[in-house]
């Protein structure tokens, strides 16, 4: 079975003092015990050794971003080597924000996911259309194309959690109906067994994200191939704590 798996992107929010309030309401939180449910929590880079400092030693932090290959000469760049020697173990990629507006092209995703994997990092993988792509009915072959470019430069999928956002779902309110998601979860895990391996397929786990809330939660991880979520706005709020409890 696969451990239901739940991801809190901060995105680029909050000040030291909101983080510090943010991860008091974590810590005080009643959760579903470490043995049934992965939580890890991505604050912006510079408030990675504080959350790191002092959240609850059985949730875990994620980095954003990272770079696409060792670090060196890249202005405002974090490079993966940095994000181990801080013990960071987890870091977001292909998030629909930077491909969008930071232009990363499915190959530069794939890239840094494969790097990124190589020094030992944990990556959450991020696909998913646009509502344009959804609506001339491309959903499927531009959630293929972006694992794709993953799939062909990776070989060990042990550390990979794959998140399908849809774009239209993405802090806009309109959370994909459980069936939508099942859908796409369902293709998506099909993607992998008959391009990666069934035992890959199988085993990883494909969470969704886009407007999650601690109401609409329960239903959404009552789907067969919803293993978990990854949550922008609701995961600066209490009610993240109901989402980490919404499969139990
Ligand atoms: P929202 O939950 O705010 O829609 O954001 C989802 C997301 O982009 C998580 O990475």
């Amino acid at each position: 079975a696969r451990k239901f798996f739940v991801g809190g992107n901060w995105k680029c929010n909050g000040t030291s003092e909101e983080v510090k309030k943010i991860v008091s309401i974590l810590n005080d939180g009643k959760v579903a015990s470490a043995d049934v449910v992965d939580v890890v929590v991505s604050p912006p880079f510079v408030f990675l050794p504080l959350v790191k400092s002092s959240l609850r030693p059985e949730f875990h932090v994620a980095a954003q971003n990272c770079w696409v290959k060792k670090g060196g000469a890249y202005t405002g760049e974090i490079s993966a080597e940095m994000l181990v020697n801080l013990d960071v173990p987890w870091v977001i990629l292909g998030h629909s924000e930077r491909r969008l507006l930071l232009s990363e092209s499915n190959e530069f995703v794939g890239d840094k996911v494969a790097y990124a994997l190589s020094k030992g990092l944990k990556v959450i993988a991020c696909v998913g259309e646009t509502l344009e792509q959804r609506e001339s009915g491309a959903t499927m072959d531009v959630v293929a194309a972006q694992t794709k470019a993953i799939a062909e430069r990776i070989s060990d999928w042990t550390n990979v959690v794959v998140a399908y956002e849809p774009v239209w779902a993405i802090g806009t309110g309109k959370v994909a109906t459980p069936a939508q998601a099942q859908e796409v979860h369902s293709e998506l895990r099909k993607w992998l067994q008959t391009n990666v391996s069934a035992e890959v397929a199988a085993s990883t786990r494909i969470i969704y994200g886009g407007s999650v809330s601690g109401a609409n939660c329960k239903e959404l991880a009552a789907q067969p191939d919803v293993d978990g979520f990854l949550v922008g706005g609701a995961s600066l709020k209490p009610e993240f704590v109901d989402i980490i409890n919404a499969a139990t």
